[in-house]
């Protein structure tokens, strides 16, 4: 059985990662490997802190290990809050701060164009490989819907009217960012990276 460290503490994404990964795998946390210190995010882009929490643990701790880090890119503003989406309207990452704040910013634009970006660093042996999953879609007027966290109440996909709040985990999950950058990440693993 390959060990992966998953360089998260959010047990529900691993297990659901491993379920992806299948057979073969055992995908294990932070807190499974003794690291209880809180990796501090300090990189200004996605691709350097999903790296650098990769990085900490192969260096540190010295298992094969794999991250993600993501971000909501709004056209109209620029990319923001890009690497600070976690804590776009303050330090207490909100998620009803981070919308009311998105929606006040967006007041009176025309263009509601956003995607959402996720990035997975992977560490392996002397190799680092980075994927990228991407969904691209709009921002929605008001909080729609009570499924998924942070933003998908306000966060409608392409190609649908309703918000990721609104769809609900089965339709998310096939076209999410974070599915996307998943199945990179197997990809990769099957193809002889691991
Ligand atoms: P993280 O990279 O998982 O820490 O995510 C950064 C921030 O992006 C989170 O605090 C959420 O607010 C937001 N976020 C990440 N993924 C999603 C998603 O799938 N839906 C809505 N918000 C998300």
């Amino acid at each position: 059985m390959k060990v992966l460290v998953f360089a998260t503490n959010n047990a529900h994404k691993a297990r659901e990662i491993e379920s992806i990964l299948g057979a073969g795998f055992q995908i294990k946390t932070l807190r499974d490997i003794g690291c209880l210190e809180d990796i501090e995010e300090t990189e200004p882009t996605l691709e350097g802190n999903a790296l650098l929490k990769a990085r900490y643990v192969k260096e540190k701790y010295g298992y094969d290990c794999f991250s993600e880090d993501t971000g909501l890119e709004v056209a109209a503003l620029d990319g923001a809050p890009g690497v600070h989406t976690a804590r776009y309207a303050g330090p207490d990452r909100d998620p009803d701060d981070n919308i009311r704040l998105l929606l006040a910013n967006l007041e009176g634009k025309s263009d509601r164009s956003a995607r959402f970006r996720t990035i997975i660093a992977l560490a392996v042996g002397d190799q680092e490989i980075l994927m990228e999953g991407i969904c691209p879609g709009t921002i929605a007027s008001e909080k729609r819907g009570t499924g998924g966290f942070g933003y998908d109440p306000v966060f409608m996909p392409e190609g649908y009217d309703l918000t990721f709040a609104e769809l609900g985990d089965d339709v998310k999950n096939t076209i999410s960012h974070r599915a996307r950058a998943t199945a990179k990440l197997l990809e990769a693993i099957r193809s002889g990276a691991l």
